[in-house]
């Protein structure tokens, strides 16, 4: 990963986490963040998608928490930078399966793995080495577990209609394929309340995190404003 460029007055790597439910714009505003600061974007939710595809490939139970730890330590996952605009490309070893971890089928077997605790705990090491240099991170547990010590937190939600409408065009655009706004619904409903019930690391807003509901809002404006709150606190850290 490129070294970070530190805002103003920074005094430690920079870590900015951002955490929400599905379509609540995380990706965009979390890539677009990164590139405000020329930081380096840590997907996390890309490396529960990855593991998911390279389980189904060995033909593992996406539900067998002792089959899965067995791949976490020295899983062959990389980010890549991939330009101003584009989120990193992911490999998987020496493939490249950036687009092969967007299908729905991936979709579910990423919320599936996420479930399992041998797995959340597999990937801490993994997600905090990923991080280390200081990068824009982004995912569901990540305020409240993995990275508890963050100095920005941030939890990015939307209404439930306005994240299905979201994911609706994201598809159509990514896949060339209409799918009906009530079958976006629920699954992104059943994601979220995958997410929100589990027992292991549960989607939830960290009590030092700040809320940004962005139904109503831009994705500039939700930008601006997480950056907003960034600098001012390191102004006055400084
Ligand atoms: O963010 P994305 O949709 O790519 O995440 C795929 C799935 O991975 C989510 O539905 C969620 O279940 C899981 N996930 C997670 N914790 C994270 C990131 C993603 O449980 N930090």
């Amino acid at each position: 990963m490129n070294q970070p460029t530190q805002p103003k007055g920074a005094k430690h790597p920079l870590l900015i986490v951002i955490d929400g439910p599905a379509g609540a714009g995380k990706s965009t505003v979390a890539r677009r963040v990164a590139e405000h600061y020329g930081m380096p974007l840590l997907d996390t939710g890309a490396i529960y998608r990855t593991l998911a595809l390279a389980a189904k490939r060995q033909g593992l139970s996406w539900n067998d928490g002792a089959e899965l730890a067995r791949l976490l330590p020295e899983f062959p996952i990389a980010f890549e930078p991939a330009g101003r605009g584009k989120g990193p490309r992911v490999r998987l070893g020496d493939e490249d399966v950036t687009a092969e971890i967007r299908t729905p089928e991936i979709a579910l077997g990423a919320s599936t793995v996420s479930q399992l605790p041998t797995v959340r705990t597999g990937l801490l090491g993994l997600q905090r080495r990923l991080a280390a240099g200081g990068c824009v991170a982004e995912g569901r547990d990540l305020g409240s577990v993995v990275f508890p010590d963050a100095p920005h937190k941030f939890f990015l939600t939307a209404s439930l209609e306005t994240r299905a409408r979201r994911r609706q065009a994201e598809f159509s655009a990514r896949r060339g394929r209409d799918v009906s706004l009530a079958e976006v619904m629920r699954e992104v409903e059943a994601r979220d309340s995958r997410d929100t019930q589990r027992a292991t690391a549960p989607l939830i807003q960290a009590k030092d995190a700040v809320a940004v509901d962005s139904s109503d809002m831009s994705i500039d404006e939700v930008v601006s404003r997480i950056i907003e709150v960034v600098d001012s606190r390191v102004r006055q850290a400084g």
